[in-house]
């Protein structure tokens, strides 16, 4: 018998899905702990014994071994355990629809194959660009906020290149942007994948606590213009991926609009405030960009993937137009939304974000968001107040940067410390935490995106770390061993 999705295989459908939900229902109701801390050579002898090879086992027992090996070995965001990544646990209306979703099998690049669904995800598009402030703004989703930025930077390197008197060879090597040293490395990626020159991302300087001085950034628009450069943009980032910092946008906003320059806003990871009724204020000036990131996989609860390109003037999408005879001739006046992007075939997935709007209200969402803020602050202080811990400054959204000192440990062995408590946690699997680099110094992070965790299992995991980082630093007295496993 086929297994595919047809109309005579719906009792099968009606019983894999269930089989597949109460898999995962009994899974979320049981888990304890945020991963199975299985090693990888562990993993990567259970995945290589799967016999991919032969006639197939059943739709039935092919879901039972996912649950085994997939499940079994998942890392679980959902769990208060989890504070490593930008990952958040999902609203559930946006998991029902991406299983309507896989077996609709829509895609959006053409009106003719997905109709109804192309006008619903422009009706979203209108009401995320209200949300930014746009008018009468467009755009498209994404794959991700890497996609989005590279697509805006697209965008921004083709206005450059039309308003400038250069040609394209000419204007290539020139081109420059703008962003500090904590903009997301997909800013200097994409600059890279444009064809820029290798010095294209102009550093500007910030506040010490990663914010962009807009002196500072006037100051270097001047010098780089000066330099016979040619500014193409200027990205603001609404939500720093390790600080979690708001560079001031409605003053970046006023140079740029002076100088006539193209404002991207990263905000992947700020965009929650959009619908926040406390912290809407941080994202003031954003109305005033040209194109905004927002990755609703991060601070709106989505499944990944679920994120946007959004753009002030519609005519901007333009440049990225293409046509073939086969899928959107020119003469073709169905809204094709593969005009707009850089995709062909193109996930539906509008509809998880549509979804949870109907269901909780974008002021639902955004409640969520300022839980996770509030949350963060309040684990802030419980890092300060810790003589054995050290706070590496202050989010305005939901990261806890921070060392850990044990007693009579010295600024040398604090940093050799922090990969070795990762590590240390991460094979245990009872806390996921994770490590970045600021100013220059090792330090541990906890992102904290799911609204129901407490403060009390925050610091459930802070004391997993202090005990980690006093194990370590004994064995490190004894056998020096601690920078090895780093
Ligand atoms: C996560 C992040 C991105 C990249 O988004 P993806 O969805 O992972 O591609 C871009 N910018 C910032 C500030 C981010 O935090």
């Amino acid at each position: 018998m086929s297994e595919l999705l047809t109309s005579s295989t719906v009792d099968l459908y009606r019983a894999l899905i269930s089989q597949s939900a109460s898999r995962i229902a009994t899974r979320f109701a049981e888990v304890g702990r945020p991963s199975s801390g299985a090693s990888r050579a562990e993993l990567q002898t259970l995945v290589a014994a799967v016999d991919l090879a032969g006639p197939g086992v059943g739709a039935s027992h092919a879901i039972r071994e996912i649950d085994e090996l997939f499940l079994e070995h998942a890392v679980w965001f959902h769990h208060p355990g989890y504070a490593a990544h930008l990952n958040c646990p999902v609203v559930l209306p946006a998991v029902a629809a991406e299983s309507i979703l896989a077996a609709v099998n829509p895609s959006v690049d053409t009106y003719d194959q997905s109709t109804v669904g192309t006008l619903m995800e422009r009706r979203l598009i209108e009401t995320a660009a209200g949300w930014v402030g746009f008018e009468s703004g467009d755009g498209v989703f994404t794959s991700g906020g890497s996609q989005s930025n590279l697509h805006a930077l697209f965008l921004a390197r083709e206005a450059a290149i039309a308003t400038s008197d250069l040609t394209r060879a000419e204007a290539l090597p020139r081109l420059v942007l703008f962003a500090t040293a904590s903009s997301h490395f997909s800013v200097g990626k994409s600059a890279f994948l444009l064809g820029l020159a290798e010095d294209a991302v102009i550093e500007v300087g910030d506040d010490g606590e990663g914010r962009m001085l807009p002196e500072a950034l006037d100051a270097a628009i001047a010098a780089a213009s000066a330099d016979g450069r040619v500014p193409m943009a200027v990205v603001a980032t609404a939500g720093t991926t390790d600080r979690g910092v708001i560079d001031p946008l409605a003053s970046i906003a006023e140079v740029t609009v002076q100088r006539g320059l193209w404002l991207h806003v990263d905000a992947a990871y700020g965009c929650g405030l959009l619908v926040s009724r406390r912290y809407r204020h941080l994202l003031a000036g954003i109305d005033r960009a040209s194109s905004v990131t927002v990755d609703f996989h991060k601070s709106f609860f989505q499944p990944v993937s679920s994120s946007a390109l959004l753009v002030r003037e519609p005519r901007d999408l333009a440049a990225g137009a293409w046509h073939a005879d086969y899928l959107n001739p020119l003469e073709n006046e169905e809204p094709n939304q593969v005009d707009k992007s850089l995709q062909t075939t193109r996930r539906f997935d509008a509809l998880k974000l549509w979804s949870t709007l109907r269901a909780i209200g974008p002021h639902g969402v955004g409640d969520m968001f300022d839980a996770v803020i509030d949350l963060a602050a309040e684990a802030s202080d419980l890092v300060e107040e810790d003589p054995e811990l050290e706070l590496v400054g202050r989010t305005q959204l939901s990261t806890v940067l921070f060392r850990v000192r044990p007693e009579g440990v010295g600024t040398e062995e604090q940093d050799r410390l922090v990969a070795a408590v990762r590590r240390v946690l991460f094979e245990s699997g009872r806390a996921l935490v994770a490590k970045t680099v600021v100013d220059g110094r090792p330090c541990l992070k906890l992102t904290l995106l799911n609204p129901q965790t407490t403060l009390d299992d925050v610091r459930i995991i802070l004391g997993t770390v202090k005990d980690a980082a006093t194990t370590l630093a004994g064995i490190d007295d004894e056998l020096g061993v601690v920078g090895a496993k780093a």
